[in-house]
């Protein structure tokens, strides 16, 4: 049987750089994947010529100079820009938190009408040192904003009260006095023209591949083939839960076709009511502005995690943190082992911290 230098465990963003440097360094690879088809949770399929993005929406968006360049080099990318609009009892609001979503909620036009309403909102609820996610977004945006658009979103996200929440999470979202619907503030944002799928076909060129294989189930035979194993895996059941499992939030999609050219006005539709049962509607034909008759739509229902269930958003509280700890100082032992990923690292990274992560791993790896 071949003997290869490195074994990568998971076909997704991080095992496939992962494995494009290594083969640019000279050295054999071998990917196993365990589902049907690569490129982890940024797989993309092309159906009636829409490229699905079958693991929910995903867009990339980068500050990181190196990295913008590193995955334009290996499929292009279009200028598609996230500009998310949210519903709410029959009405439509822009986002992220701009001019044109208060000019929506309250009919004003200019900055300062904004900023007093708001500074108006926030003051009467005289919250000093925020506790939790309730309290963080009403001490940032008032009542108005957090009632329409943050608790009935949040609470059915996540399964929990937005006061049981940490504040964190709503930190993420920008708050802007201007008009720009623009959902992120980093400098470099779009579409693989052609797809995920395509981007990671092309950095795992020259690797062999196995797909339909689960590491952990062959597991004494993977490791005698291979000198080095780079594990992107879920990082309890590699120790076999040993200290138990770990908890998630998972997500359900339905994906539905429907025969008339658009389905909904805008790429991604946010459902901010807590009684319609999914979070958001994307159509998938607006990420690279595919032409077909018929159109693709995903309604994504947020799920409780199982095991056995797809693993989505790690629960990053101080139980679940403490957890993870005790694998990873176990993780820490192996010394032919290199852990890596989201789910090896159980935390939430966007794919431009993906490549990076990796770029830096396997440089590390190689002495570089
Ligand atoms: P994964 O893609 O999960 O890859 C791990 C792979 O390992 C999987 O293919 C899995 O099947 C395989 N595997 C696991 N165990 C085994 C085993 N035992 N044997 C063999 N194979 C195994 N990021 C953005 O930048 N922009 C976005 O818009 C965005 N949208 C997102 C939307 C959602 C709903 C979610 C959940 C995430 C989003 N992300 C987004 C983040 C993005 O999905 C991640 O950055 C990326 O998928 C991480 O890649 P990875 O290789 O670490 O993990
Ligand atoms: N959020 C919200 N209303 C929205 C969109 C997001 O309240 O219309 C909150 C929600 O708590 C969510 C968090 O902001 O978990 C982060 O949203 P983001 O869109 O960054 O995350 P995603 O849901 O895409 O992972």
């Amino acid at each position: 049987m071949k003997h290869y230098d490195y074994l990568i465990v998971g076909s997704g963003l991080y095992g496939a750089t992962f494995a494009h440097e290594l083969l640019k360094a000279g050295k054999s690879v071998l990917i196993v994947e365990k589902r049907d088809h690569i490129a982890g949770n940024i797989y993309t399929k092309k159906v009636d010529n829409i490229d699905v993005h079958i693991y929910g929406a995903h867009i990339f968006h980068t500050s990181d100079e190196e990295v913008w360049n590193y995955v334009n080099d290996l499929v292009k990318f279009n200028g598609f820009i996230n500009s998310p609009l949210a519903y709410y009892k029959g009405e439509y609001y822009h986002m992220p938190f701009n001019m044109n979503t208060f000019h929506e909620m309250w009919g004003v036009n200019t900055p300062e009408e904004a900023k007093a309403i708001i500074e108006a909102q926030v003051k009467a609820e005289n919250i000093t040192n925020p506790k939790n996610l309730e309290e963080q977004a009403l001490s940032l945006v008032g009542r108005d904003i957090y009632e329409k658009l943050v608790k009935g979103y949040t609470e059915k996200q996540w399964g929990r009260r937005a006061t049981e929440l940490p504040a964190f999470i709503i930190k993420r979202l920008p708050l802007r006095f201007e008009y720009n619907n623009n959902y992120f503030n980093d400098t470099y944002q779009g579409i693989p023209i052609g797809g995920y799928t395509l981007l990671i076909q092309r950095m795992i060129e020259g690797a062999d591949l196995r797909l339909n294989c689960d590491y952990l189930k062959n597991k004494a035979e993977l490791d005698s083939i291979a000198d080095k194993i780079v594990y992107t895996g879920p990082i309890d059941e590699y120790f076999d839960y040993k200290f138990g499992p770990l908890e998630y939030r998972s997500l359900r999609f339905e994906i539905e076709k429907h025969n008339k050219e658009y389905y909904q006005k805008n790429c991604v539709i946010n459902y901010n009511e807590y009684e319609i049962p999914w979070t958001r509607i994307i159509e998938h034909k607006y990420f690279e502005d595919d032409k077909s008759p018929v159109t693709i739509i995903t309604k994504e229902y947020p799920d409780n995690y199982e095991l056995g269930k797809e693993r989505y958003y790690a629960i990053n509280d101080e139980k679940n943190n403490s957890l993870y700890l005790k694998y990873k100082e176990e993780a820490n032992k192996l010394n032919n082992v290199i852990f890596g990923g989201r789910l090896a690292n159980y935390k939430y990274f966007d794919m431009d911290d993906t490549v990076r992560k990796a770029l830096d791993d396997v440089r590390k790896e190689l002495g570089e």
